[in-house]
């Protein structure tokens, strides 16, 4: 067959890549915060992957833990057994998790423990004789993975826009996004930054029909590490409280540690119907997510059907759940969480000397995570428009300065909007930190060329 346009692009090999028009680094090893490719260049995982690798590459420890399970036993069904690496995984998350929020269901991404969450609430609502309790509510911009009723949640027009006819309608509310919030800071007056459109949204869809509301705690890339009011959660949790909706906290990227607490929801005093982690839990190292709920919860489907219907093979995996036990441990014998807040410091600080370059609208985040949003202009905060691409850009000129982050496009108006996340692993030293922002600095430089 003749060569198309795109083969002059495509490598050599037999993977279907994320990215079919780029040519990939092959990576050959990792050692903390860097990461080292077979043509000899060596990048800083400025992102930790997709906020992912918590405790840094290369800990051989955990690799051991993982091969001494596969080699006691890798799998056995969840529905036929348990083992010692998932009680003990299920110890250990439980003991972190908030109020009594102590029991723990596995699975392998962050969208399937949102969908897992998702059936669940609506599970108990029909075991509790309340059918037509099946509304989920989101806020806008959100993202919570790319299963069809994860999605559906989602508000990333990007990633829906050709599935929408197989998405179920998810009323919003506007994120706690306060850089974009129409309010332009007036806080206290605002019902978006004070949670009272969640109010008013339920009086709309009337609280009879609706099963929960799910919500990153700390936004991650839908709203580029936006912190809301230290008063929201608390008025989330009242609100769905008296109308009996549950609260699902969505940690999959702000938990384990990333925003320098354990959970993002901690430092709001407030407890969850529900939460699901993913990502950090295992540092990468395995591919593992979870659930976690309270007993009032699992009680209903206890007695009832006696059953979550959401069943899938390699739910409550050995090998995995041996991961995660290995990086619990190591991130507490190491202090990783308080290393996550006190480094997280030492990261907004230098990250703020960039606030006055060219196109940096803002600067923001808590903790080991960061955002930086690009604008067209700073003072009407107006976004650049989507064909100049320049998140991507400046990503790509990241890595040629060595540097791996995280772009996120939309957040202004759902299509335009151009934000760079940084999410460095915990381990990071101050001079790694100030090699971070010398990149940074070259790749907007680059950019700005481009
Ligand atoms: N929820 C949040 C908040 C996320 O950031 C992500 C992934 N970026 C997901 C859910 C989905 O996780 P996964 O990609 O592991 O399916």
């Amino acid at each position: 067959m003749a060569p198309t346009s795109s083969d002059r692009h495509y490598p050599a090999g037999h993977v279907f890549y994320r990215k079919l028009r780029r040519s990939y680094p092959q990576i050959v090893r990792g050692q903390g915060v860097h990461l080292f490719d077979d043509a000899g260049r060596s990048y800083i995982d400025g992102s930790g992957g997709a906020f992912v690798v918590n405790i840094g590459h290369g800990v051989a420890e955990i690799g051991e833990a993982m091969a001494r399970q596969a080699s006691r036993v890798a799998y056995v069904n969840g529905t036929m057994f348990t083992n010692e690496p998932v009680e003990a995984a299920a110890t250990l998350l439980a003991a972190r998790a908030p109020g009594d929020l102590d029991h723990v269901y596995f699975l392998n991404s962050g969208s399937e423990a949102v969908e897992a969450a998702l059936k669940f609430a609506r599970q108990y609502w029909f075991e509790r004789n309340r059918p037509t309790k099946h509304k989920v509510l989101a806020l806008s911009p959100s993202y919570h993975g790319n299963t069809l009723l994860a999605l559906s949640a989602s508000a990333r027009p990007h990633y829906r826009t050709l599935y929408e006819q197989w998405l179920v309608p998810v009323p919003r509310i506007p994120a706690p996004y306060s850089y974009r919030c129409s309010c332009h800071g007036r806080g206290q007056l605002c019902p978006t930054c004070t949670g009272e459109a969640l109010e008013l949204a339920i009086r709309e869809e009337d609280a009879g029909t609706i099963a929960a509301f799910i919500a990153e705690p700390v936004g991650g890339s839908s709203t580029g590490a936006s912190v809301p009011d230290v008063d929201y959660w608390a008025r989330v949790r009242e609100i769905c409280t008296r109308n009996e909706i549950l609260f699902i906290a969505d940690e999959v990227l702000s938990g384990a540690g990333r925003t320098g607490t354990w959970s993002a929801l901690e430092p709001y005093g407030v407890v969850p119907d529900l939460i699901v982690m993913g990502k950090g839990i295992t540092s990468g190292y395995a591919a593992l997510s979870a659930m976690i709920a309270p007993r009032r919860i699992i009680d209903v489907v206890a007695n009832g059907s006696g059953a979550l219907q959401h069943a899938q093979t390699f739910s409550h995996h050995a090998v995995a759940c041996a991961a995660a036990v290995a990086v619990i441990e190591y991130i507490e014998r190491h202090d990783l969480i308080g290393r996550s807040a006190r480094m997280g410091s030492v990261l907004h600080a230098a990250l703020a000397s960039l606030a006055t370059l060219p196109n940096v609208g803002d600067v923001r985040g808590r903790g080991m995570l960061a955002g930086i949003e690009f604008v067209a202009d700073k003072a009407t905060r107006a976004p650049l428009p989507r064909s100049m691409h320049f998140a991507e850009t400046f990503a790509e000129a990241a890595l040629d300065a060595g540097l791996v982050v995280w772009p996120s496009v939309g957040q202004a108006d759902g299509t335009n909007g151009d934000i760079i996340m940084i999410a460095p692993p915990f381990t990071i030293s101050a001079e790694e930190i100030g090699e971070i922002v010398s990149r940074l600095r070259l790749a907007l430089d680059d950019t700005l060329d481009a």
